[in-house]
């Protein structure tokens, strides 16, 4: 299929190389958008040749979201191209599960660069860009565990819950500048992030887990809206309901049920 020359306009997405993000981008493509993709491996590529098939251009940026470098050459991608950014989807992110005391050091600041300050650095540049053309929406793809305290996880948790926070707040300082902010809330969703996390061996990595496609539809959707936050599913929705009303210290003592390695259990 040839490129639509008619495009809607540009939907940056990162992460896009597999799960929640890469079915963002698909959502993103199939509705007439554009996109940049990026990734730090070289997975992007093969994500790229997929996402063509429904007939808007694609570029694929290989580069570590962790680093001031990765983000610089992300947003010089952007830039090469002369074109503004009409959707941005900030998707990228890793888990880390295990104590913390036995996590390592380098993994657990790689998740908070990832999870945050990459997420921060390239919100802030596109998020500016839109604000001077008084345009744009933004998606973040927080989680239902930042509404918990994640024992066995709690790095992650805390990297989300400062996401989820961190969302709610732009929003509101953005409120009448044309420029909407809104936050994707999945449960456990079925894609790469357990394995990645090293945390198949635990309750949680071993139940049933959403399908991403169902869950990127919602944040679509949601994004286009316009709206504040949306938790995928159901069961997510009870969950975070009963996690408002839960004290701290119960829900770590939870969490510690859904997350600890079954092989430090003995
Ligand atoms: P996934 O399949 O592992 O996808 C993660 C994506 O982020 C991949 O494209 C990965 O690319 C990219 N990424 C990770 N670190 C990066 C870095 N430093 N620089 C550039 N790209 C990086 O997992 P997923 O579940 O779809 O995760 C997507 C988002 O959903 C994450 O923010 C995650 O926290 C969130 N989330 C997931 C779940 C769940 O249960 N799966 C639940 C709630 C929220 P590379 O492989 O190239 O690094």
């Amino acid at each position: 299929m040839n490129p639509v020359e008619t495009a809607k306009g540009l939907a940056v997405v990162t992460g896009a190389s597999s799960g929640i993000g890469y079915e963002l981008a698909k959502c993103a493509a199939q509705d007439g958008y554009d996109l940049v993709i990026a990734a730090n491996e070289a997975q992007i590529m093969q994500a790229a040749s997929r996402l063509k098939e429904f007939g808007t251009k694609v570029e694929a940026i290989q580069v570590d979201l962790a680093t001031v470098d990765g983000v610089n050459k992300l947003k010089a991608g952007i830039e090469a191209l002369g074109r503004p950014v009409d959707l941005l989807l900030a998707n990228a992110g890793r888990g880390l599960g295990d104590g913390f005391l036995d996590q390592d050091l380098q993994e657990i600041r790689y998740v908070v660069e990832t999870n945050i300050t990459g997420t921060l650095h390239l919100v802030h540049a596109v998020g500016n860009q839109m604000r001077a053309r008084g345009q744009g929406r933004i998606l973040f793809t927080g989680s239902i565990a930042g509404f918990m305290p994640g024992a066995f996880q709690a790095v992650y948790n805390g990297t989300k819950a400062f996401i989820n926070s961190f969302s709610f707040a732009l929003r509101e300082e953005l409120k009448g500048t044309g420029v909407s902010v809104t936050c994707l809330m999945p449960g456990a969703t079925d894609t790469e992030f357990f394995n990645r996390a090293q945390m198949e061996d635990t309750p949680v990595g071993q139940a049933k887990k959403d399908d991403p496609a169902f869950v990127a539809k919602v944040g679509y959707e949601a994004m286009m809206d316009g709206e504040g936050d949306v938790v995928a599913g159901w069961k997510n929705k009870m969950m975070t309901a009963a996690a408002n009303v839960t004290p701290a210290g119960t829900l770590a003592k939870q969490h510690r049920k859904l997350s600890e390695p079954e092989s430090s259990k003995h």
